[in-house]
């Protein structure tokens, strides 16, 4: 029989493409989802319980109901420039939302946890290859909220023997190339799919967030990683956890950073088109560099990305871009 597994935040950009490989692999991912960002049209592949991390009770509820052997946790709030203006709202939610998920997690006996964490939890190092041993010094609220649930995650463990695969995100683009799901935030902040809202038509333009970083053109570089990929890892990151390996943190990134401008050139070659920019000033909470040392996935979960490039991250969130979307 299939194994079912607690998917919160599965009516979202990265739990709903997560809940297609979990099929795809053989468990029945259930989705735990308020709907506040996340879309229910996304969710396929699996049950929906709609409920809440910050209602203790609607947590109970659904693993009494649907006993699963792990949790994927990847609801959260995580737009760093609110997190910068509502810091409190980052902390609340997020951080007390992990808490009842942790907390209703160890109280039903699940005690495999799947960790949504990021990059911003290593802050601004100057550059440097970010591997899982880099020190953390979150510059903005978004990244601290995170590096305090995985300390959470780490004093379940000890006193609960919890068991947790913690996953640094880089930069999370491109869609399910079967065009079943996609990416779509209201609103929208991150780079790729802005980028081709301008391309289609969708919005004026793309305002390029700082010119003066001290980069190789002034903008700012990050480690992109195809969402397919991304899920993939979770899948490996699960059988891990099923299968006793234990405690592990892992990035997901290539260890090759883009800069902002190296974006836009290959989105030209991908569609076709121009990109319509303004150069604009610094986003607050931005760091110059993110880049991964991600050989401990690929050595360790035997972890291979196949779509971490940007003609196929800029390619199939193109094809989504130009689809009508999930609506409400
Ligand atoms: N960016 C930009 N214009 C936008 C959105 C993003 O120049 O409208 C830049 C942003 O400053 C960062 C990169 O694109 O350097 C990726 O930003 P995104 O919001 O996609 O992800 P983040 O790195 O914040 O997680």
């Amino acid at each position: 029989m299939a194994q079912t597994v607690l998917v919160t935040g599965g009516a979202g950009y990265i739990g709903a493409h997560a809940c297609k490989v979990l099929k795809a692999a053989g468990f029945t991912p259930v989705t735990f989802d308020n709907l506040n960002t996340g879309w229910e049209e996304a969710v396929k592949y699996g049950p929906f319980f709609k409920g809440d991390l910050m209602n203790r009770a609607d947590v109970d509820a659904a693993f009494a109901q649907y006993r699963p052997v792990a949790v994927l946790h990847f609801a959260a709030l995580s737009l760093v420039g609110e997190s910068m203006k509502d810091p409190g709202k980052y902390w609340r939610v997020n951080v007390m939302g992990a808490l009842n998920l942790i907390e209703g997690a160890i109280a039903a006996g699940c005690l495999n946890f799947v960790f949504s964490s990021t990059c911003a939890t290593y802050g601004d190092q100057d550059g440097v290859l970010l591997d899982e041993t880099s020190v953390q010094m979150p510059i903005n609220s978004y990244g601290a909220s995170k590096r305090a649930i995985e300390d959470m995650l780490n004093n379940f463990a000890e006193s609960h023997g919890l068991n947790r695969v913690i996953f640094r995100y880089f930069n999370v683009a491109g869609c399910d190339p079967e065009g079943e799901i996609g990416e779509q935030h209201v609103p929208e902040t991150h780079l790729i799919p802005l980028m081709l809202e301008a391309v289609a038509g969708k919005r004026p333009a793309l305002t390029v967030f700082g010119t003066d970083y001290p980069t190789r053109d002034g903008t700012c570089v990050r480690d992109y990683v195809h969402v397919m990929d991304l899920v993939d890892a979770h899948v490996l990151g699960l059988q891990w956890l099923l299968e006793g390996k234990g405690n592990r943190v892992f990035n997901l990134g290539t260890g090759t950073g883009f800069t902002v401008h190296e974006v836009i050139d290959a989105s030209r070659t991908v569609t076709n088109r121009e990109v319509p920019i303004t150069l604009g000033d610094r986003r607050a909470g931005d760091a110059v560099a993110l880049v991964s040392g991600s050989a401990r996935a690929i050595e360790e979960l035997g972890w291979q990305p196949k779509r971490s490039n940007l003609r196929d991250m800029i390619g199939d969130a193109w094809v989504w871009a130009q689809q009508p979307g999930f609506s409400k």
